[in-house]
């Protein structure tokens, strides 16, 4: 299906490490709980999924490397640095060892919306999406394709709705997409957990 508007993500990178961040343990504890809960990890056919980032300055945010899903332990080289993007051209430039993952625009309009925000999650999960939607959990319109300038917006326009320092919300046209933000790593991944135990009541 071609969506009008759809504009092919951009990836310019520059090879070498990414910097120093006080909350990159946590960060990538972080992604190793929610690995083990099976919300990041690969489908059988091969394509990973969910990724998780913290800011640096302004809308600069350090983010889990493109195809690194079906990995559990991550170190540093398997993330990269997002220096900056553009959510119009869809373009992202980037520091690392690894691509940054074409989510990234998704995570950098969260960071652009709310400057209170330090980390944010990108999960996947049929039940909790389906749980989210049934629940009426804030959501991106369902038309709207993952990986548009389109959806960028969306997120942006939503972040800011919801407004508060953390949050929660489906990216319904990304089918299994949900994602958290909040103050701290901590903040956002206990958002992802309290909905994971409510989902698992039902
Ligand atoms: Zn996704």
């Amino acid at each position: 299906m071609i969506h009008e508007g759809y504009i092919k993500y951009r990836a310019q990178r520059t090879e070498g490490p990414i910097p120093d961040h006080v909350d990159w343990d946590e960060l990538n504890r972080c992604r190793t709980e929610l690995f083990d809960l099976k919300l990041i990890g690969m489908y059988p056919n091969g394509i990973g999924y969910g990724n998780v980032s913290i800011r640096v300055k302004a809308s600069q945010f350090i983010i889990s490397g493109s195809a690194t899903g079906g990995i559990r332990d991550l170190s540093k080289e398997h993330y990269a640095l997002v220096e900056s993007f553009d959510l119009a051209r869809n373009s992202v430039k980037s520091t690392g060892w690894i691509d940054a993952s074409s989510e990234s625009m998704s995570h950098g309009a969260v960071y652009r919306a709310l400057p209170s925000v330090s980390a944010v999650i990108h999960i996947h999960s049929r039940r909790l999406f389906d749980f989210m939607r049934a629940g009426h959990y804030p959501e991106t319109d369902p038309s709207i394709p993952f990986g548009t300038p389109e959806l960028a917006r969306a997120i942006e326009a939503l972040a800011l709705s919801i407004g508060a320092g953390e949050g929660l919300f489906v990216i319904a046209g990304h089918d299994e997409g949900i994602m958290a933000y909040g103050g701290s790593v901590k903040s956002a991944l206990a958002l992802v957990k309290a909905v994971y135990a409510k989902g698992a009541l039902e």
